[in-house]
């Protein structure tokens, strides 16, 4: 079965950032044969031909942080701190089960397929006593609307009597977590290219895991071959408790643990030193870039020039909703580039540069070669973006234009070679009853 998209603006984000503005993909059985522009290829006689009219075709987008059930208790705590935020939430999440994630993971997952998205990184880290299927739940609704997902058995175990943020009850033990992510990788991990279900290793931050747990979790991670993911570096705060607690800092503490290495990838890095910053390069430790989620908070802005020019790996996320109430890749996209020009100056970010961690920068902070790029042998995850609106009128150069006016809606999302997102809708599922399910379970989130 094949199928050619034709008569499109195709940025591929090869290593070349090669662009075909009359260009077209041919895709067999879900992947990439070839790229390329003018003539139509030859094995496309047979093909399905489908015409963008134009359109801009970008690699499905790549979502590196998220943490899918906070869709439940948005627009929380909103003069908070990173600390007084979660101190606040803990106790509502503490009421969280495998109904209330599955709609929040529905919501979520929907909203970041209709920006683009087609792989989602999910981190979450809570998981009350008693309630089982949180992470299968999550997986459920990524299979039904057709997204890929990289689910963390995430977690926390150390509670606030022994010098934690989070409050006991929500704290588990360290064996039970190591024997659950354990059972869902070998229960839902896919291996190879063109997987749709993966587990990372993702025990949540430095103020709420001890290092014992951490250590544990990346020899486990690495005896079964998974990434491992955790937050840091994101406050000041962060930075004054893991001083008192460690008599270090937040990097020097990771570094510490063997935890920075090229299967790890951190969320944030807001606060890092130049020193931090070359730890990262070396090692080649990823990140996953947040900027509404740190704006919110007011936590800063992280020195993604500074990471990208030492040759970090770097991805973009739109964090959990609860410190960026929507989830839309393509508005992380526009602020990355807003907040390095903030930081930097007009020329710290272009905008296929913003783009380009949205994709290929995903992908390879997620440890993936098989997605994040328009090339032949990688899968067929086309985000395809109409450009006859009102808001790229005047646009000569589309794709600047598509980073500079977002967010948009996309036109048509394909997730090795399905379409999941078309004419701007779900194809697979029911905006309206998704929302409607989703009110139904945050009504028992209330204060
Ligand atoms: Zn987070």
């Amino acid at each position: 079965m094949r199928t050619l998209f034709a008569n499109g603006w195709v940025v591929t984000m090869d290593e070349h950032g090669a662009e075909h503005p009359h260009g077209w993909v041919l895709v067999e059985d879900g992947v990439i044969l070839s790229v390329g522009a003018g003539a139509e290829p030859d094995g496309a006689t047979d093909a399905e031909r489908v015409d963008l009219g134009g359109s801009v075709v970008t690699p499905g987008l790549v979502n590196t942080h998220h943490h899918l059930c906070q869709t439940l208790t948005r627009a929380r705590a909103e003069e908070a701190d990173l600390f007084t935020w979660l101190r606040e939430l803990y106790p509502l999440w503490a009421r969280l089960d495998a109904e209330a994630e599955y709609a929040a993971a529905r919501t979520g997952l929907a909203e970041l397929a209709l920006s683009g998205c087609s792989t989602v990184f999910d981190h979450h880290y809570v998981f009350p006593r008693g309630r089982d299927g949180l992470v299968e739940a999550e997986v459920q609704a990524a299979r039904e609307l057709g997204v890929r997902i990289v689910a963390s058995r995430g977690s926390m175990d150390l509670g606030v009597s022994e010098g934690g943020l989070p409050p006991d009850d929500l704290v588990e033990n360290l064996d039970a977590i190591l024997a659950d992510t354990e059972l869902l990788h070998a229960q839902l991990h896919e291996r190879g290219p063109g997987a749709r279900v993966q587990i990372a290793v993702a025990p949540c931050s430095p103020f709420s895991v001890t290092g014992l747990l951490m250590e544990e979790s990346a020899a486990l991670a690495r005896r079964l071959g998974l990434p491992l993911h955790t937050h840091l570096a994101e406050t000041v705060e962060e930075e004054e408790y893991c001083r008192e607690l460690y008599g270090c800092t937040p990097v020097e503490y990771l570094d510490r643990l063997g935890w920075l290495a090229d299967d790890v990838w951190c969320a944030h890095c807001v606060h890092l030193s130049t020193a931090d910053i070359g730890r990262f390069a070396e090692t080649g430790t990823g990140v996953a870039h947040c900027p509404t989620s740190n704006l919110r908070l007011g936590a800063g802005v992280a020195p993604i020039r500074d990471l990208l020019d030492a040759g970090c790996r770097v991805g973009l996320g739109v964090d959990g909703s609860a410190s960026n109430e929507r989830s839309d890749l393509g508005t992380e996209v526009k602020q990355a580039l807003l907040v390095a020009r903030g930081r930097g100056g007009p020329d710290a970010m272009t905008a296929r540069e913003a783009l380009r961690l949205a994709t290929r920068g995903g992908s390879a902070v997620l440890g993936r070669d098989d997605i994040g790029v328009l090339e032949p042998g990688r899968q067929a995850d086309l985000a395809i973006w109409a450009v006859d609106g009102l808001e790229l009128g005047g646009a000569e150069d589309l794709v600047a234009g598509l980073v500079l006016s977002g967010p948009h809606r996309v036109d048509r999302l394909v997730v090795g070679g399905d379409v999941v997102v078309r004419g701007g809708a779900l194809v697979h599922a029911d905006e309206a009853e998704i929302a409607r399910a989703h009110r139904a379970q945050a009504g028992r989130f209330t204060p």
